[in-house]
């Protein structure tokens, strides 16, 4: 699985991955998943992250709660290291994916679970293509970094965070691959784009695509931000239908 693009440009000993390089990548990633043992003569209708991680990336996925206040998702390390969780001492192996065990509660968004996994992973998949950029340096391994990754990480603009960047991008892609995208689409029976996603005005539109949402086991929003990069929605109102309703007035 190896992803470099011409125009890769490394910047404080970290790659700089395009989001058509980490398009690449995710669908190496993909293709390999789909050709895992265990889903052979199956439909695969979704991506599952724990089989993800396990059987194609051999990685653990374990449950803890990871801070009091529940504002940390997910953490992982490229190197043993050993952290401090509110139940205690826990030692991190480098292989290990680590995840919020409320987000496993009944009544929890399956989707912010699966979409941490897979962003964990990422990190991972990462540091497997690309080693010496982000693998820890000889000096540092008694200082061995971790990832945490807190809740409502989000991009405005300007990216100042690019391992974080990087790591969301791959991870909507390996969770919301095209091909997966269209074949819920076919599913639900969604002919075309969603021209309106609005859930009081355009209410049938809107019951399909939270029905996609449902079979790809990713959250709306993240589906709806991945739906709008290949031109499947026009106008969003997710979460503030009413703005159909705004005029502006001069
Ligand atoms: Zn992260």
């Amino acid at each position: 699985m190896v992803c470099r693009s011409k125009n890769r440009r490394i910047e404080a000993e970290l790659v700089r991955l395009s989001r058509n390089d980490l398009e690449a990548l995710a669908s190496q990633v993909v293709r390999a998943y789909m050709k895992l043992p265990e889903l052979q003569g199956q439909a695969i209708y979704c991506i599952d992250p724990e089989l993800l991680c396990t059987s194609l990336l051999h990685l653990k996925v374990d449950y803890q709660h990871l801070s009091k206040q529940g504002t940390i998702l997910g953490l992982t390390a490229f190197d043993p290291v050993n952290i401090i969780l509110p139940d205690g001492y826990y030692t991190l192996d480098g292989k290990t994916v680590l995840i919020e065990s409320s987000l496993n509660d009944e009544g929890s968004c399956v989707g912010r679970k699966n979409f941490t996994i897979i962003h964990e992973g990422s990190h991972q998949i990462l540091k497997m293509v690309f080693p010496n950029d982000y693998g820890s340096k000889p000096h540092e391994a008694r200082t061995a970094k971790v990832h945490f990754c807190k809740a409502e990480t989000s991009y405005h603009g300007r990216i100042t965070d690019w391992e974080e960047w990087q790591t969301n991008t791959l991870t909507s892609a390996v969770l919301m691959p095209k091909e997966l995208i269209d074949k819920a689409m076919r599913l639900v029976g969604l002919r075309g784009r969603i021209e309106r996603l609005n859930s009081v005005f355009f209410r049938e539109e809107f019951e399909k695509f939270l029905e996609m949402s449902k079979i790809l086991g990713c959250s709306m929003q993240a589906l709806s931000i991945r739906m709008k990069q290949f031109g499947l929605i026009g106008e969003d109102y997710l979460g503030k239908p009413y703005r159909l309703l705004d005029v502006e007035v001069d």
